[in-house]
C-alpha cells in the first residue's frame, strides 16, 4: 500500500547511475508498481538527473538543499522543473544542517522564497524536510530536536503556503536500537503530534508502527516526556523502561499473558491474533455471563472482528492473518449456534442488521480461491455472504438474491469466456428489474472490460473490484446511504472515460490483412532439420502419480500472490514488510502439504501423447494417427498475429514452429492434460465442516501449485525421456520456472492460442476425460479446477507470444477452417477482436 516508492542506488560498489536507470526502467514495465510515484533518492546530482530521464508521470527528487550555495540550488531546481518533478528540500545551508526551531524555519523559508520567487517553482511541489534528529542520546543539546521539528512544522504550514512537510522518522529513536517496542512507541507518538502540527509525509518502517492508542500509558508518558523535553530525567526514565519492554516481542503463541485479561479482551485478542486454541472455553464463559447468547456475537466477537477489519483496511494486517481471524470467528459462532435456536426471531432495538451479498463464480467457470478470500474478508467486516460456489447459472444467482433480500451481487471468473457470461448476468439483472450493485472480480476481469462490456447493460451500480483488500471499501461506499450517490457518480464518470479511451484505441487498432501477416510469418529453415522422433506415439496415462516427486517442482511465487503477498519466492521470506507473514504462511503451507502428500489426501493423474504432425495451409497443424501420415486424427487451428511489427519481426502463429507438410519432413507435436485436484472437494468439505476456511483455501491453492508442478515435471520427462530430445538436460527448478529449456507448452486460452474451444480438440486427441478424469465445462474450464493442459512444441525456435488483436478477415477464415459459425468464433475470441463485430 505504499504511496511513494523511494529508489536509492547510492552504494559504494554500485555504478549508481546505471543501476538507477536499469531499475527505473524495470519498474516502468510493472503495471502494479508503475502507478505509484517514484522518489529518486541520491546524494549525487548525476544519479538524480539520470533517474529523472526515466520516470514516467510525475516524480519527486530527494533531495536538494542550499548546502552548496544558492547558485547550484537554483540550477538544480530549474532542471527539476523542466523534468516536471517535485522536490524534497532539506533544511541544510552553507552553515550546515538546521537543528534548532529558529534555524529550521529560517532555512526552509529562504529555500521556499528562492524557489517560488526566483525559479517559479510551484509551491505545492516543494516538500520541506526540517530534519528529524535522534533524541534521548544523553547529549543535552539533542533534547529539543523533536519539539523543534514539530514546532517548525506548525510555523511552516502557517507561513509558507502550499508547501508540504516531510521527514525521516526512524532517526528519532536511534538511541534505542535493539528495543523495537520503544522505537515503535516513539515513532507513533511523534507522528501523532507532528501530523497534528502539519507534517504531510514521512519515511518510516510501516511494518513497525504501533497504534498510538495501544501504547501502554506508562510507556507513552515516558516517550512524550522525551519528545517534548518535559522533564530533566526524561531520557533516564525511558532508558530504564526500555529494558522492560524489550522482551515483549515474543511470538504470540508463546505469550500467555493475555489469558489473564477479562473475557471480552481475550476474545478480541484471539480474533486479532487468529488463535483458536482457547476459543471454546472463552466463548462458553462469555455466554454464561451474557443475558442472551446472541449478545456474545454482537458484542465482543463483532468488536474483535471490527478491529481486524480496521487493521486490514489500514494495511496493518495481511490477508492470511485475516483469514485466520475469520476461522476463529466461525468456530466461535458455531459454538453459539445451538443456543441461538431458542432465540426469539424478532430483532430487538440496537440489533445490528447485516448487509447481504450473494457471490458466485459464473456458469462454465470453476475457480473460486479469490472469491472465497473476498467472502472471508467481507464476513470479517460484518457482511452476510452467501457464496453459491462455482459454475452458477444466472437464474440461480438472481433467484437467490431475490429470495434472500440481498444488498449486492458479486460475480467472479477466471477464464475469458466468463466475461461473456458476466455480460449475460448483467443483462438478466436489467431484464428482471434489479437495482442492486453488481461487483465484478476475478483474474480475467478488468476495469475496462467492466466499463465497456458490462456496465452499459445494467443501470444499477456496476463496479470492478481489483482484489480482496478493496472489496470492503467498495461495499462500504456502495451501501452507505450518505456515500453511495457520490461513489456511483465517480465510478460512472470513470467508466465513461474508459469507454471513450477504449473506443479511441479500437479505432486506431490497425490490423494487417491476413494474407500480409502470413507473408510475414516466422520462417524456420527446415533444410537439414531432423525432427527428433518420440520414443512412443499416442497417449500414455499416469495414474496415482507420486506427489512427493512433484513437490520440488513447485513454483512458490504465485502461491504468495494468491494471498495478496507480493514478491518473488524465496526473497519474499525476507521482505521488510511482508516477510514475517510470508514465513508463517509458508510454514503452514509446508505442514499441510506434508499431510497431503503423506496421507495421499489428493491424487494426481495425467495423460500425455506425442503424435506425427505437419503444418498445413499456413496456420493449422494436422495431427496424424501414425507415422504413415495418411489418417488425420485432429486439426489444430492456429491464430496469427495481425498487428504491425517492427521491421524484421515476424507475425507469429504456433504453426510456424512445425515443419510444413510440403517440406516432406516428418515432424511431431505433443499434448498433455494433468490434474492434481482429485480429492480436493472432499478435503475442503472436511475443513469447512470444521469451520476452517483458512485450510480449505490453502488446500485449493496447494492443489493448483501441484498441478502446475505436475505440468512442469511431465514436460521435463517429455524432453528427457518420452520425446527424448534433451536427454542430458539438467536444470534446477529456478531455471525450469524461467523456461530455460528447449521447447514450449502453450496452453489453449493463453495468449499464443487464445481460443479456449481448442481444448475440445486436445481432449479428444488424448481422450483426457476418460483417461485422466478431467472434464470440460461449457466454457471450456477444466474440472477439477487444479488441472493444466496444453501442447508440446520441440523446435528450438518455438517461443511464447501473444496473438493480440485479429481482424475480421482472420475471424472469417478461422471460422471456415474450424467449421464453426463466425458469430460463435467472435463470441469465444471477443477479447481478441480488433473490430466491432456488431458494426
Ligand atoms: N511456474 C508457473 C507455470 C505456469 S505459467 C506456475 O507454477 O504457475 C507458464 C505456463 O503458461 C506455460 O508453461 C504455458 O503453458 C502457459 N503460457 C504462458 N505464456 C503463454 C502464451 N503466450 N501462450 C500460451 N501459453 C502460455
Amino acid at each position: 500500500g505504499a504511496q511513494i516508492i523511494d529508489v536509492n542506488m547510492d552504494e559504494g560498489l554500485l555504478d549508481s547511475t546505471a543501476a538507477m536507470v536499469t531499475f527505473l526502467n524495470l519498474l516502468a514495465a510493472e503495471p502494479d508498481i508503475s502507478r505509484v510515484p517514484v522518489m529518486i533518492d541520491s546524494s549525487k546530482w548525476e544519479v538524480i538527473e539520470a533517474g529523472l530521464k526515466c520516470v514516467q508521470g510525475k516524480g519527486i527528487v530527494n533531495s536538494i538543499s542550499l548546502k552548496e550555495g544558492e547558485q547550484a540550488f537554483v540550477e538544480r531546481a530549474r532542471l527539476i522543473r523542466r523534468y516536471g518533478a517535485a522536490a524534497v528540500v532539506m533544511a541544510f545551508d552553507e552553515a550546515g544542517q538546521a537543528d534548532t526551531y529558529e534555524r529550521k524555519v529560517e532555512v526552509c523559508t529562504r529555500a521556499y522564497r528562492i524557489l517560488t520567487e526566483q525559479v517559479g517553482f510551484p509551491a505545492e511541489d516543494i516538500i520541506l524536510d526540517p530534519n528529524i534528529f535522534a533524541v534521548a542520546t544523553g547529549i543535552a543539546e539533542h533534547n529539543r530536536y523533536a519539539v523543534a521539528y514539530i514546532e517548525a512544522c506548525r510555523t511552516i504550514k502557517r507561513t509558507l503556503p502550499f508547501a508540504l512537510v516531510s521527514g525521516g522518522v526512524s532517526n528519532l529513536s536511534f538511541a534505542f536500537r535493539g528495543s523495537n517496542p520503544v522505537r515503535e512507541a516513539m515513532h507513533s507518538a511523534f507522528l501523532y503530534h507532528a501530523i497534528r502540527a502539519g507534517m504531510d509525509m514521512g519515511i518510516v518502517n510501516a511494518g513497525q508502527l504501533a497504534v498510538y492508542d495501544d501504547v501502554p500509558p506508562e510507556l507513552l508518558t515516558a516517550v512524550e516526556d522525551v519528545l517534548f523535553d518535559r522533564r530533566p530525567d526524561a531520557t533516564e526514565t525511558l532508558t530504564a523502561l526500555a529494558g522492560r519492554y524489550t522482551g515483549a516481542t515474543k511470538a504470540p503463541a508463546e505469550d500467555r499473558e493475555w489469558r489473564r485479561l477479562p473475557v471480552e479482551r481475550r476474545l478480541a485478542h484471539a480474533l486479532v491474533e487468529g488463535i483458536a486454541d482457547f476459543i471454546d472455553e472463552d466463548v462458553e464463559e462469555a455466554r454464561l455471563q451474557a443475558a442472551r447468547p446472541i449478545e456474545v456475537i454482537e458484542g465482543p466477537l463483532m468488536d474483535g472482528m471490527n478491529i481486524v477489519g480496521d487493521l486490514f483496511g489500514a494495511g496493518k494486517m495481511f490477508l492470511p492473518q485475516v483469514v485466520k481471524s475469520a476461522r476463529v470467528m466461525k468456530k466461535a459462532v458455531a459454538i453459539l449456534v445451538p443456543f441461538l435456536e431458542h432465540e426469539p426471531v424478532a430483532a430487538g432495538p440496537g440489533r445490528r442488521t447485516k448487509s447481504k451479498i450473494v457471490m458466485a463464480t459464473v456458469k462454465g467457470d470453476v475457480h473460486d480461491i479469490g472469491k472465497s478470500i473476498v467472502g472471508v474478508v467481507l464476513r470479517c467486516n460484518n457482511y452476510d455472504v452467501i457464496d453459491l460456489g462455482v459454475m452458477v447459472p444466472a437464474a440461480r444467482i438472481l433467484e437467490t438474491a431475490r429470495r434472500e433480500g440481498a444488498h449486492a451481487i458479486g460475480l467472479s471468473g477466471l477464464i475469458t469466456p466468463s466475461l461473456d457470461e458476466m455480460v449475460h448476468v448483467a443483462r438478466e439483472m436489467e431484464r428482471e428489474g434489479f437495482d442492486l450493485p453488481l461487483l465484478i472480480g476475478g483474474a480475467t476481469t478488468s476495469r475496462t472490460h467492466t466499463a465497456v462490456k458490462i456496465e452499459p447493460h445494467y443501470h444499477g451500480p456496476t463496479v470492478h473490484v481489483l482484489d480482496a483488500s478493496r472489496s470492503v471499501g467498495v461495499m462500504g461506499a456502495l451501501l452507505s446511504p450518505e456515500r453511495c450517490a457520490a461513489f456511483g457518480r465517480g465510478v460512472r464518470a470513470e467508466y465513461a472515460k474508459l469507454r471513450a479511451d477504449h473506443e479511441g484505441r479500437r479505432a486506431r487498432t490497425q490490423t494487417l490483412p491476413l494474407e500480409e501477416a502470413r507473408r510475414r510469418k516466422h520462417r524456420i529453415s527446415w533444410d537439414g532439420y531432423r525432427p527428433p522422433r518420440p520414443c512412443g506415439i499416442g497417449p500414455q496415462v499416469f495414474d496415482e502419480y507420486p506427489l512427493a516427486e512433484l513437490v520440488p517442482y513447485i513454483d512458490w511465487t504465485p502461491f504468495f500472490g494468491v494471498w495478496e503477498l507480493r514478491g518473488r519466492y524465496p526473497a519474499i521470506l525476507d521482505d521488510a514488510v511482508v516477510g514475517s507473514q510470508a514465513r508463517t504462511l509458508f510454514r503452514e503451507a509446508q505442514a499441510l502439504l506434508e499431510r497431503i502428500v503423506g496421507a495421499k489426501l489428493l491424487a494426481a493423474r495425467a495423460v500425455i501423447g506425442l503424435f506425427p504432425a505437419n503444418a498445413v495451409g499456413d496456420d493449422d497443424i494436422e495431427v496424424y494417427a501414425d507415422d504413415s501420415r495418411t489418417a488425420v486424427r485432429a486439426l489444430l487451428c492456429g491464430l496469427r498475429q495481425q498487428g504491425e511489427k517492427p521491421p524484421g519481426r515476424p507475425n507469429l502463429c504456433l504453426a510456424d514452429f512445425v515443419a510444413p507438410r510440403e517440406t516432406g519432413i516428418g515432424d511431431y507435436v505433443g499434448a498433455f492434460a494433468v490434474t492434481a485436484g482429485i480429492g480436493v472437494e472432499e478435503v475442503c468439505a472436511d475443513f469447512e465442516r470444521r469451520h476452517d476456511d483458512y485450510n480449505s483455501i490453502m488446500t485449493k491453492a496447494l492443489a493448483d501449485r501441484l498441478a502446475e508442478a505436475f505440468a512442469e515435471r511431465m514436460h521435463e520427462r517429455v524432453r528427457k525421456e518420452f520425446w527424448g530430445y534433451a536427454r542430458d538436460e539438467s536444470l534446477p527448478n529456478d531455471d525450469l520456472v524461467a523456461e530455460k529449456y528447449r521447447g514450449i507448452r502453450p496452453a489453449p486460452g493463453y495468449p499464443a492460442c487464445p481460443d479456449h474451444t481448442e481444448k475440445q480438440t486436445l481432449f479428444a486427441l488424448l481422450e483426457a476425460t476418460a483417461r485422466a478424469g478431467i472434464r470440460l465445462t461449457e466454457s471450456y474450464a477444466m474440472w477439477p479446477a487444479s488441472s493444466v493442459s496444453g501442447w508440446y512444441f520441440a523446435h528450438p525456435e518455438a517461443a511464447y507470444f501473444g496473438v493480440g488483436r485479429i481482424g475480421r478477415d482472420q475471424a472469417l477464415d478461422y471460422a471456415r477452417r474450424k467449421g464453426m459459425p463466425v458469430r460463435e468464433v467472435e463470441r469465444w475470441l471477443a477479447p481478441n477482436l480488433g473490430y466491432d463485430p456488431d458494426a
